[in-house]
């Protein structure tokens, strides 16, 4: 990244603190092939992808953005997909200086790609680190060559090894993503990957229970019965023996799914869960931003050449674009903060909400010991993780 930085007389940390801080999302819509499981935004194309124009197009729908929250530099930038590991690195680099340029990007920012563990992939990543990017999320999802398969990936495990290995001789943050609650899989076999994962890591893991969505061939095979995913039961044991080995081995469970070692949260998602404010640009990128004072929600078009052609005809590619009242606003801070260890201001819920949240309700939760207070936090303890959907519905009613 070669721009020059623009300062700002506003500390973006005093403001994080109040308000969730500012980030920017930025989604690239192609795969190589569709895994069986996904229900991403991801579009396989058997021709190449002009990729200085979708840059262009990028930089553009930025600039329009910039104008509409007002110039706020972001405190993180991520690179979502779909594959973002096939943009070329000098299509992240004119992406990254388009928001320099329109927004000011801190020396400090942080700078994630996506990445599959792909030796293609694995190429590219010194390329990335001078682009700009200092934070790589692998795509790892397994150890195992014959889960690799069966989920439909193209990298194998010697590979995923590689990859991590590599990435953290390149990247200061590397992430890993893994997906347990797979089909047949037992709490020994799962122990044993993890075991493995949590010796190869860097600072960071995302470790999801596999879901099965509609619309994925895993949805039509489980409704065939061909797919049987672990009981509830089966699961809940799988998510405590994750979080007893991952604070074993010095990370803490920060989010349901996300562990990190002291200093290595994203700081990007924290934007997401702390209710802070994002600008989503790309096809299919969702956002959050105050245009004239007003919370909007913000979703552009899915088809990446139907967003293409709009933003080089308005300037942007809006699909949706939602005016949040007070209600919705909190109900979402709510939904989103109680997922977080450090759980949810209740002071922060009232500023969104214009009232604040009834004591009896809160008094009940934590009664019931499904919620724990922290001066003027609300948490959900771990031993109710599990039951967060429920302790939001019984909060939100
Ligand atoms: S690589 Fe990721 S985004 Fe692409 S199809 Fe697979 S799961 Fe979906």
């Amino acid at each position: 990244m070669n721009a020059a930085h623009v300062e700002s007389p506003v500390r973006d940390d005093d403001r994080t603190t109040v308000d969730g801080g500012f980030a920017v999302y930025v989604h690239w819509p192609f795969c190589q092939a569709k895994c069986p499981y996904c229900d991403f935004n991801s579009h396989v194309r058997h021709k190449p992808v002009d990729q200085s124009r979708f840059a262009a197009a990028m930089a553009r729908e930025i600039e329009t953005f910039a104008a509409w929250t007002g110039a706020r530099r972001p405190l993180s930038v991520f690179f979502g997909g779909g594959t973002p590991s096939l943009m070329e690195p000098s299509t992240v680099e004119a992406v990254l200086c388009a928001i320099d340029t329109s927004l000011g990007l801190p020396s400090d920012a942080e700078i994630t790609l996506e990445a599959n563990p792909t030796s293609v992939e694995q190429a590219r990543f010194e390329e990335y680190r001078a682009a700009g990017v200092n934070r790589v999320s692998l795509g790892v999802q397994s150890l195992s060559d014959a889960e690799l398969a069966s989920l439909g990936r193209l990298h194998d495990a010697a590979t995923a090894r590689a990859a991590l290995a590599l990435a953290k001789r390149i990247f200061p943050h590397v992430s890993a993503d893994l997906i347990y609650a797979r089909p047949k899989q037992t709490t020994a076999a799962w122990a044993d990957e993890l075991s493995e994962m949590l010796d190869l890591a860097g600072d960071h893991l995302s470790l999801y229970q596999l879901t099965i969505e509609p619309g994925t061939r895993f949805f039509d095979l489980a409704e065939a019965g061909k797919l049987i995913v672990p009981e509830d039961d089966a699961a809940a044991d799988l998510f405590e023996l994750t979080g007893e080995m991952t604070r074993a081995a010095g990370f803490t469970r920060y989010e349901i799914s996300n562990h990190a070692r002291p200093g290595g949260e994203a700081k990007h998602n924290l934007v997401y869960w702390r209710g802070g404010t994002y600008v989503g640009i790309g096809p299919g990128a969702h956002g959050r931003i105050d245009i004239a004072g007003t919370r909007t929600a913000t979703s552009t078009h899915r088809h990446p050449e139907t967003w293409l052609a709009a933003v080089e005809a308005d300037g942007h590619g809006l699909a949706e674009r939602e005016g949040l009242d007070a209600d919705a606003r909190a109900d979402e801070y709510l939904l989103m903060a109680l997922r977080l260890s450090e759980g949810m201001d209740l002071d922060a819920y009232a500023r969104r909400s214009g009232a604040p949240l009834p004591e009896e309700r809160v008094d009940a939760l934590v009664a019931g010991g499904f919620l724990a207070r922290q001066g003027r936090r609300i948490i959900v303890p771990d031993t109710a993780r599990l039951l967060t959907n429920a302790v939001v519905r019984e909060l939100a009613q």
